[in-house]
Parts: structure tokens; C-alpha cells; sequence
């Protein structure tokens, strides 16, 4: 039997749970023991579960997600040792990049998620999708084999670089023109934030290419096009994270984007703006 475990019993951490509930006992790991409801929005099931507080579980595990946000992966990492073993896989479930350096003890995977669910006190509400999008390699293969009988779906990738840059820039993006803006995605309405939106794409791509990633011709439409069709009232994560003075995981994308244009010396003056409001904005709340 594979002994699972989920850190972090937020929106994706317990829509990971939950997913993977029908075959495995999964263990839910949070800062505290508490009771949390999960509601799947698209067939209205209900769950209660348990939230084992991670600082007290001794046991090791054979898969782990980390499913926090990225700024809280630090806190995480002292009790690291204690939950794993030589078998151990860790699957680092958060938007953004350049976290995996932390793990760089562990077998650790970047998964790109998609997932959408939201937290609300105890309550998590999964939307839609149940999908990780992961390095393909022997051992995230035979992963994919045991969670197949599951509503979790590993997409095995053959070159991960390429899907973890595709959601950055996008994240760039719509997370950036929604927090700056204070806005939900209507805020592309306006022509001179749609212009911004283009602009932080097209330099993000041009990062991309700088690392060797390369998008289709119309790669910046197409996202333009995929933002178009999102509802005007729908909010993203930067979004609810800026209008209820949370910490934003503008580092993990903003921030990472910056610092490998800086690295390859490129100009890229919408993103460095941006990253200097965000960042300056963020700095009271971490
Ligand atoms: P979330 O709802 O805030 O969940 C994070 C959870 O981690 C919270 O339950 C939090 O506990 C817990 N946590 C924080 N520090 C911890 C620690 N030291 N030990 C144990 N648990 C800890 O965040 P999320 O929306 O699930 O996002 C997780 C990642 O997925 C982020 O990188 C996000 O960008 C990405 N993502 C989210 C969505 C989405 O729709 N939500 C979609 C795609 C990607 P408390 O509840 O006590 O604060």
C-alpha cells in the first residue's frame, strides 16, 4: 500500500485528498488538528476530514504533495526529515517556480496544477479539475499507474520546463493586471490594462525564449483570447490575496520571471515595474 501524504489543507491541498480518497488512505498534514468540510461544487459531495498537525506526525510516507502557498514552503521544511525515507517522492503542488531548490535533498517534482477550489475558514470548495502536470520519468510513471484508478490525474509531461513556463505567463499576466488593478478579470476591459496584460505576455515570452522554451507565434493572443473568455467577476488568487491583505506569491512568479531576464540581461521594463509595486506592496505582509 502507498502511504500518502498532503501538506497543507488548503483549496488544492484537500482537493488532492479528496481526489485520491477512493484508493488511498491519505493523510492530511496542517499547521493544527482541526475538522474541515470539503464540498466538490460539480457534484455537490460533501467530506469531513481530519487534519493531522504536522509538527506531530512521526511516520514516514511514500509520496508527499506540499500543497502551500509558496511563501510558507520554508515553514514546511524542518519537519521534512521526519516524514520521509529513502523512497520517499515529494510533489511540490504551487503555482510559480523556483522552489524546488529547497527540496534539493528529496526526490522532488514540480507539478504544474490544475486545480481550482478556494478556502474558506474550514471549509474547502473544489471547482474543477483534478490535474498535476509532472515530469515523465520512471518514477513519476509508476505514480501515474497508482493514482489511475483515481479522480487525481498525473499528466506526464516529457520536457516539464515547457508547461511550467506556459502557466507562469500566464499567471503574469491576469494575476498582475487583477492585483495591480484591484479588479476581477473585467479589469481587461479597459483598454490601457489590456495593453499592460499584452505587453508583461510578450515579455515573458521573450524570458521563455531566453531559457530556451519556445511558444507558437501567436502565443500572446492565444492567452489574450483565454483571458477574454474568463467571466468578468472571477477573481484570481493575486486578486483575493491583494484585496484581503495577504501575502502574494508574487516572488515565486513575477519575481522569478524578473530574475531570470536578469540573468540573460534582457530588457524587460513592464515586468521590472511591476515586480517593484508588487514586490514593494508585499513586503509589509510577509
Ligand atoms: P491555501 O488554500 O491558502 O492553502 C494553503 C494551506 O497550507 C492552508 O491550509 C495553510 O494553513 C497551509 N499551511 C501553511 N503553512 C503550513 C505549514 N507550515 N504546515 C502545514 N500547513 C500549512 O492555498 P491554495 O489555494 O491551496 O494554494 C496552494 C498552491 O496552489 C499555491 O501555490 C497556489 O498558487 C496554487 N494554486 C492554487 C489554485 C486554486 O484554485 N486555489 C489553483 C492553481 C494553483 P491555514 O489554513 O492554517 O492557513
Amino acid at each position: 500500500m502507498t502511504r500518502i501524504a498532503v501538506i497543507g489543507p488548503g483549496a488544492v491541498g484537500t482537493s488532492i485528498a479528496y481526489a485520491l480518497s477512493n484508493r488511498h488512505d491519505v493523510t492530511l498534514l496542517g499547521r493544527q488538528n482541526q475538522t474541515l468540510t470539503f464540498e466538490d461544487y460539480a457534484d455537490q459531495t460533501t467530506r469531513t476530514f481530519t487534519v493531522s498537525a504536522l509538527q506531530e506526525v512521526t511516520q514516514t510516507f511514500d509520496v508527499i504533495f506540499i500543497a502551500v502557498k509558496t511563501h510558507q514552503l520554508a515553514t514546511v521544511m524542518s519537519a521534512l526529515p521526519q516524514l520521509t525515507d529513502n523512497h520517499t517522492t515529494i510533489i511540490l503542488a504551487q503555482n510559480g517556480y523556483g522552489m524546488l531548490e529547497q527540496l534539493k535533498d528529496y526526490r522532488a517534482y514540480q507539478a504544474v496544477v490544475y486545480v481550482s477550489g478556494q478556502k474558506k475558514g474550514s471549509h474547502v470548495t473544489h471547482f474543477r479539475d483534478y490535474k498535476l502536470h509532472i515530469q515523465s520519468d520512471i518514477v513519476t510513471e509508476q505514480l501515474a499507474q497508482i493514482f489511475s484508478s483515481t479522480k487525481l490525474e498525473l499528466v506526464l509531461e516529457p520536457h516539464i520546463q515547457q508547461a511550467i513556463w506556459y502557466k507562469l505567463i500566464v499567471n503574469l499576466g491576469i494575476n498582475t493586471v487583477t492585483a495591480l488593478g484591484r479588479d476581477t478579470a473585467r479589469v481587461l476591459k479597459d483598454e490601457r490594462m489590456a495593453k499592460l496584460c499584452r505587453q508583461l505576455l510578450v515579455e515573458g515570452k521573450q524570458v521563455a525564449r531566453a531559457e530556451g522554451i519556445h511558444f507558437d507565434a501567436d502565443f500572446v493572443t492565444s492567452i489574450m483570447n483565454i483571458y477574454a473568455g474568463y467571466p468578468d467577476e472571477m477573481g484570481t488568487s493575486m486578486y483575493y490575496d491583494t484585496m484581503n491583505q495577504q501575502p502574494l506569491e508574487v516572488d515565486a512568479i513575477q519575481g522569478y520571471i524578473y530574475q531570470r531576464a536578469k540573468a540573460h540581461q534582457l530588457d524587460t521594463p513592464h515586468l521590472e515595474t511591476i515586480y517593484t509595486l508588487l514586490a514593494y506592496q508585499n513586503q509589509s505582509r510577509l
